[in-house]
């Protein structure tokens, strides 16, 4: 079975065993069985916060066609504002 941060598993290196114990493997630096678990951590955490900005993303485009269909008067300043903003934030270098 793979090591699940959280658990029992892993040598207490990478996440917090609820057992408490650590191995004396000298951490993911020198142990390739903590670098693996350190790798696999990061990539969950990398996939989530994709996955975070693609929702976000969508909420903005909603918000967007929400704001530009009902403030269609260009003299609106505020909804131009909010207009500026939210292209802002969809907007990518
Ligand atoms: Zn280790």
């Amino acid at each position: 079975m793979a090591n699940v941060p959280g658990t029992n598993t892993g040598h207490g290196h990478v996440w917090a065993r609820p057992d408490g114990s650590r191995a004396r493997c000298g951490g993911p630096r020198m142990c390739k069985e903590c670098a693996r678990d350190a790798a696999e951590v990061a990539s969950r955490t990398e996939n989530k916060g994709a996955r975070r900005i693609e929702e976000l993303e969508i909420a903005i485009r909603a918000a967007l066609s929400f704001v530009q269909g009902r403030h269609a008067d260009p003299n609106d300043g505020y909804a131009r504002m909010v207009i500026a903003a939210l292209r802002g934030a969809l907007a990518k270098d």
